[in-house]
C-alpha cells in the first residue's frame, strides 16, 4: 500500500466490525470503529455482574460449518477455546421424556442413518414420510431451498405431509432456536438451508461451545490485536446519521454532534440501527437502500439459573419442544470457566441457560413471571431430577431486536456487502451470505465487506 493509507470508519463493534476491523489493519487501511455501547461485541457480548458472574447476550452455539470462524479464531490463537460436543442433538419433553439424532462417523448421508432409524422417539413410518419430503432437496441441492422462500417452514410441511408430531416435537425447537421465530413464521428456505448443508457435510451440525465468555476468548483478542497494529476503537459512541451528497457519504454524525469523516465507510450494524442511520434521501433515491426497510428483527430473552443440584448431566446443547425454553444448556458442564456461582467454584450442580422464545408476548413480562416460567419448563421437563431444587441465582436480559426476522419473502432485501454508494460498505449477519444471521454469518458478511473494501481502494486482495 502507499504510504497515504486510506481510513476506514466502522459503525458498530460486534463480531461483523471487529472482524473487519482486524481484516482491515492486516491490508494497511487506518481503521475506526465505533460502538455505542459500553462493550463490545453486540449480540455476542458478555460482561461480569456484580457479583463476579459472567452474563451473556444469549446462548452460543458454534456450528462446525463455521469455518470462516474458526479461520479468525486461528488467527487470534483462541480457537482452542472450542470446545467440541458429541455429535448429537438430544430433545427433552414434557414428564421426562426424551430422544437423541445420533450420528455416525461415515460418509453424507450414511452419517444420518442412526438418527433417521435409532432416534426411539419417531416411528420408522415417521421418518419415511420426512426422508420422502427431502427428495427435492437431494436431488436438486442448494438449488432447491431459495424455490421455496415464498413459503412457511408449516406451509411447506403442510404441504409434503409429514407428521403432526415431527412437526412439534423436532422442527418447532429447531426453528425457534436458529432464528427464535416458530415454522408458522419462518420461510422454509432457512429450515431446508441448514437441512441441505447437515444432509451434504456430515461435520456441519457438530456443535461446539466456547471454554467461558466470548469478551475473553473472541472479542478482547481481537480488540488487542488490531489496537496493536494502529486501529482506534471508541466505545460509547453512537452514530446518528450517514451525511450522504453528492453521491457519496461525505461523513457520520455522532449522537454527541460532532463529525467523523474517512475515505470509507462500514456500516456494520444491526437492520433496525442501520435502517436509523441512513437518510432519507438514500433509501428514496435507490431501490437497494429502500428494501432494507422490510427487515425487521426478532424479540428473544436469555434466562440464567442457578440451581442448588445437578438437574441434567448432559454436557451439550438441549432442544426442547415443550414450554418456553427452546434451546438451553447446562453451563456447569459445558462451558468450564461459567461453574462459578458468585465468583465460588460450582461444581456438581446446574447452571442452565436458555433462549427465550417465541418472546414477543413474553417480553412485557416482569423478570419474576418470567423465571416462572422457565422454571415451570424445566420441572416439566426433569420432573424427577427438579424435586427439591431450589433456585440459586437467576438473570435475564431482553433483547427487542436480534437476529432479523427471515420470514418468507424477505431474502430479496437481505443487501450485498458493496452497495450502489462507492465508499459505503455494509457488513453483519442480515446482509447476504451463507450462514444467515449467526456468528459465522457476521463474520463472512465482513470478510465480503473488506474485500469490497479492498477492491474499490485499488488493492490486490490476498
Ligand atoms: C440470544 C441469542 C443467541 C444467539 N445464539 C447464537 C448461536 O448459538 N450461534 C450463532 O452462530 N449465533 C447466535 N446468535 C446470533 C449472533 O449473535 C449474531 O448473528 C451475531 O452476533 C451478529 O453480529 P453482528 O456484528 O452482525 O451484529 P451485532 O452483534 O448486533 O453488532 C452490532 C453492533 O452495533 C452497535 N450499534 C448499534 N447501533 C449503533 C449506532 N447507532 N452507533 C454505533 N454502534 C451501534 C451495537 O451496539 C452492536 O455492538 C444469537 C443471538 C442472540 C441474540
Amino acid at each position: 500500500m502507499s504510504s497515504e493509507k486510506k481510513s476506514v470508519l466502522i459503525l458498530g463493534g460486534g463480531l461483523a466490525g471487529l472482524t473487519a476491523a482486524k481484516r482491515l489493519i492486516d491490508k494497511g487501511f487506518q481503521v475506526k470503529v465505533l460502538e455505542k455501547r459500553e462493550i463490545f461485541g453486540g449480540k455476542v457480548s458478555s460482561w461480569k455482574d456484580e457479583e463476579g458472574d459472567w452474563i451473556e447476550s444469549g446462548t452460543h452455539c458454534f456450528f462446525g460449518a463455521y469455518k470462516v470462524l474458526y479461520d479468525l479464531l486461528k488467527e487470534i490463537k483462541t480457537d482452542h477455546a472450542v470446545l467440541w460436543k458429541e455429535h448429537q442433538l438430544t430433545y427433552t419433553l414434557n414428564g421426562g421424556e426424551r430422544f437423541t439424532f445420533n450420528t455416525w462417523d461415515l460418509p453424507s448421508p450414511l452419517h444420518l442413518l442412526p438418527a433417521i432409524a435409532k432416534n426411539g422417539y419417531f416411528t420408522l413410518g415417521e421418518m419415511a414420510a420426512f426422508s420422502k419430503s427431502l427428495i427435492p432437496l437431494a436431488l436438486q441441492k442448494d438449488k432447491y431451498p431459495p424455490t421455496q422462500d415464498h413459503l412457511t417452514f408449516a406451509e411447506w410441511a403442510e404441504q409434503k405431509k409429514f407428521g403432526k408430531r415431527l412437526m412439534d416435537k423436532m422442527f418447532r425447537p429447531m426453528a425457534l432456536a436458529l432464528k427464535f421465530i416458530p415454522p408458522e413464521e419462518i420461510s422454509a428456505k432457512i429450515i431446508l438451508d441448514v437441512t441441505e448443508t447437515f444432509y451434504r457435510l456430515p461435520d456441519s451440525s457438530r456443535m461446539g461451545f466456547l471454554k467461558g465468555a466470548p469478551q475473553e476468548y473472541i472479542h478482547q483478542p481481537l480488540l488487542d490485536y488490531s489496537a496493536s497494529k494502529g486501529a482506534i476503537f471508541k466505545n460509547r459512541t453512537a452514530v446518528d446519521e450517514l451525511l450522504y451528497d453528492g453521491g457519496e457519504i461525505k461523513g457520520v454524525q455522532l449522537r454527541n454532534g460532532e463529525i467523523m469523516t474517512a475515505d470509507y465507510y462500514l456500516c456494520a450494524l444491526p437492520i433496525h440501527n442501520l435502517n436509523k442511520v441512513l437518510p432519507d434521501s438514500l433509501k428514496q433515491h435507490d431501490r437497494f437502500f429502500g428494501g432494507l426497510d422490510n427487515l425487521d428483527a426478532v424479540p428473544v430473552i436469555s434466562v440464567q439459573i442457578w440451581y442448588d443440584k445437578e438437574i441434567a448431566t448432559d454436557d451439550n446443547v438441549l432442544f426442547s419442544p415443550d414450554g418456553v425454553i427452546p434451546v438451553y444448556a447446562n453451563l456447569a458442564r459445558t462451558t468450564p470457566d461459567y461453574r462459578t456461582l458468585r465468583g465460588i467454584p460450582f461444581n456438581g450442580k446446574t447452571r442452565f441457560e436458555f433462549c427465550v422464545a417465541p418472546a414477543r408476548s413474553l417480553m412485557g413480562l416482569t423478570k419474576e413471571e418470567i423465571i416462572r416460567q422457565v422454571d415451570l419448563s424445566v420441572r416439566n421437563c426433569y420432573p424427577e431430577a427438579s424435586r427439591g431444587a431450589q433456585i440459586l441465582k437467576a438473570t435475564l436480559v431482553k433483547i427487542p431486536h436480534s437476529v432479523y426476522a427471515p420470514t418468507p419473502f424477505m431474502e430479496q432485501y437481505r443487501p450485498t456487502q458493496t452497495t450502489p454508494v462507492r465508499n459505503l460498505f455494509l457488513a453483519g449477519g442480515f446482509s447476504q451470505q451463507l450462514y444467515y444471521d449467526s456468528m459465522g454469518g457476521a463474520v463472512m458478511s465482513a470478510n465480503l465487506a473488506v474485500e469490497g473494501i479492498v477492491k474499490e481502494a485499488g488493492l490486490m486482495d490476498s
